[in-house]
């Protein structure tokens, strides 16, 4: 049993696959029985998310802002309290984010986007939820907020879709934080990712699709979809030399005690 811990169900480039019951029965029809689905705007698609999940055993959602829509989200969307709210609320909420810093794509200022990560740290924080991680060229401002906020703190959570440094999986290690590999993994050229993933503890270690986007090999440059979460999961197995039902039980596993509000039907 594999469960995708990173997905965006409602994403337009996911529609060409159907909705979002029969992506999830294609996942369930290759052992992904559970998901969760990403929130990267508070305003306008978390309430889809919370009804997706909602009616479906076993997928949950997340709240969050991802740092390319902070500048387009309402102030007192992204409020610590709001957020707080959103989580108390509703029991398929399980994590907050995505937030973070992304550097590379420069959607939002920076600014804003360090603003945003540290609301939704502290929301974790009060919340006692953990945080959904996103971050790209921006390895030192990363692991400078999530000390500044979270060090001695209940802060917990994962640098998903990692792609950074060796000394950022590091840093996210030392704080507690799981590391979760997408597709990126499966790539030609991605041999410093497979070194890095080599050095991860596997009590550490997530498994996520980020579907739509960068599905693996052998379905890279189509449309991901959560099923293919499977893909990943096998390649990691092979990479780590142990049998996938052994690696689907470690990252199944790791999940449940990470997002302890997730419980399995
Ligand atoms: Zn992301
Ligand atoms: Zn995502």
């Amino acid at each position: 049993m594999w469960i995708d811990s990173h997905c965006h169900l409602n994403h337009p480039g996911i529609k060409e696959k159907g909705s979002p019951s029969k992506i999830i029965a294609n996942a369930k029809k290759v052992g992904v029985s559970g998901m969760m689905t990403v929130c990267c705007r508070i305003s306008n698609e978390f309430n889809t998310l919370l009804n997706i999940a909602n009616e479906h055993d076993n997928i949950w959602c997340s709240v969050g802002t991802h740092p390319h829509d902070t500048k387009l989200e309402e102030e007192k969307k992204l409020s610590q309290e709001h957020i707080v709210d959103l989580v108390k609320a509703n029991d398929k909420v399980i994590a907050i984010g995505e937030t973070g810093l992304d550097y590379f794509y420069d959607n939002s200022p920076h600014e804003q986007q360090q603003q945003s990560f540290r609301k939704h740290i502290r929301a974790c924080i009060s919340a006692d939820i953990p945080m959904i991680v996103h971050t790209r060229n921006a390895d030192e401002d990363t692991a400078k907020i999530m000390r500044e906020e979270g060090e001695g703190t209940n802060l917990s959570g994962v640098m998903h879709c990692f792609s950074s440094s060796p000394w950022l999986a590091d840093q996210a290690l030392d704080m507690g934080f799981y590391i979760s590999f997408s597709g990126i993994v499966t790539f030609n050229k991605a041999d410093e990712l497979r070194q890095i993933a080599k050095l991860i503890p596997f009590d550490r270690i997530l498994v996520e699709t980020d579907a739509p986007f960068l599905a693996p090999v052998p379905y890279r440059g189509k449309v991901n979809e959560p099923a293919y979460v499977a893909n990943i999961g096998e390649f990691l197995a092979d990479l780590y030399g142990i049998s996938k039902e052994e690696f689907a039980k470690i990252t199944t596993d790791n999940f449940f005690r990470l997002f302890k509000k997730a419980k399995l039907i």
